[in-house]
């Protein structure tokens, strides 16, 4: 997500380790540094040589709709959705995309028509992902223009981002609005068992992916989009191919080896139960949601919200819901700014503001390393009412 220079202050924990007790913790982004232990576990299956006269080309697959697909990264985006049951890619169009950030405005581009008389309105359900409204307004595009909450939206032609599970709060969501000129795209980069149980395969129109979130590496850029229509599906790669004519095969190659560890790690018989990406990821996160619970009940200014366990027919389990941020509602009634009141103590967050509600909340990122993590719990326990 959008972090600007001033955030990722010398002092402060953004993209490393603290470097003493009283650092700045700042988990105001989603940087998903926990999986650097799992990766660093899993050795040289995560490895990847690329010679130097390699994917040199613009051009992937010329057979392919999207030219610039590695046919390699397309395989092993299939595999993992049939091995995870997340999703149905089988009838869909895989696009890739530098992050899932360039493929969410390739896919506005695609669905607001090029000749309408008014911007296309851009809507999701408040709390809404804080860089929706920025991402869609910052080229103050004539196709479409952010319309706010989906909830309050009265008209007929429009464009629903629905986020499942959502950022910030974790709650599985579906579309608000029903009209049937109405277009949705379908966040789904939290929808991992490492987060939440998969209760069923998503099948809808638009479906955004990342490896960010999936496996933890934010810096590859790397997203992928399944797109059930064909005519949406070539306006997206036009999107792409006027934007940055392809996307980086170096991170496709990338991408590739590692989603490929990933189903390795769950089906070949060899493999060793260190290997298994969502049951590390669900492990860690369950340990340190349970440490924030226990923090904030001790600390009686603040509550998170409640989440119902379910059938995840991945695991086969009952298992719990673990997201990637925890939405923290501070009940303290002289403090309306949480995030300022955070701040106070080294603590940055981002403001409820930012997500289309009050103050009084923010979101916290579960996803750093052990050390700021630890630091954070630490720091929260000594705030008391
Ligand atoms: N959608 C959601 C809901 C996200 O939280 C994020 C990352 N914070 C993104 C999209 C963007 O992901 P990427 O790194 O693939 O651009």
């Amino acid at each position: 997500e959008l972090v600007s220079a001033e955030e990722i202050s010398v002092s402060s924990t953004s993209g490393k380790r603290p470097a003493s007790k009283d650092a700045i913790v700042n988990l105001d982004h989603g940087d998903p540094t926990m999986f650097e232990s799992f990766w660093k576990e899993m050795g040289e299956h995560g490895d990847i040589i690329i010679p130097g006269w390699q994917a040199m080309s613009y051009f992937s697959d010329v057979t392919n709709l999207c030219w610039f697909l590695e046919p390699e990264f397309a395989n092993e985006v299939r595999r993992l959705h049939n091995l995870v049951g997340n999703a149905v890619a089988d009838g869909h169009f895989i696009i890739v995309g530098t992050g899932s950030t360039q493929l969410f405005q390739a896919a506005l581009y695609a669905l607001s028509p090029p000749d309408a008389p008014e911007p296309m309105s851009v809507v999701s359900a408040v709390p809404y992902y804080s860089s929706y409204p920025a991402v869609t307004d910052y080229l103050q595009s004539g196709l479409y223009r952010w319309a706010g909450d989906a909830s309050m939206f009265d008209g007929d032609a429009y464009i629903e981002l629905v986020c499942s599970p959502n950022n910030p709060d974790g709650s599985v969501r579906e579309a608000v609005l029903k009209s049937r000129n109405g277009k949705t795209i379908h966040d789904l980069a939290y929808y991992w068992p490492q987060y939440t149980p998969i209760t069923d395969a998503a099948d809808h129109d638009i479906m955004l992916f990342t490896v960010s979130k999936s496996t933890g590496h934010a810096g590859t850029r790397l997203g992928w989009a399944l797109v059930k229509d064909k005519d949406v599906a070539k306006r997206m790669i036009k999107f792409i191919e006027l934007n940055t004519i392809g996307v980086s095969k170096d991170s496709q190659l990338r991408a590739a080896k590692i989603l490929k560890a990933v189903s390795d790690g769950y089906e070949l018989p060899v493999s060793q139960n260190n290997h298994r990406l969502f049951d590390f990821g669900r492990q860690l996160l369950s340990i340190r949601w349970q440490k924030l619970q226990e923090a904030v009940k001790a600390s009686d200014i603040f509550s998170l919200p409640d989440f119902p366990l379910a059938l995840c027919k991945f695991t086969g389990e009952k298992t719990g819901t673990y997201p990637a941020f925890a939405w923290l509602k501070c009940e303290k009634e002289e403090v309306e700014d949480c995030e300022g009141f955070l701040r106070k103590h080294n603590i940055l967050t981002r403001s409820g503001r930012h997500f289309g509600v009050e103050p009084k909340y923010v979101r916290i990122s579960m996803l750093d390393r052990d050390e700021t993590f630890h630091l954070f719990i630490e720091r929260l326990s000594t705030l008391h009412h």
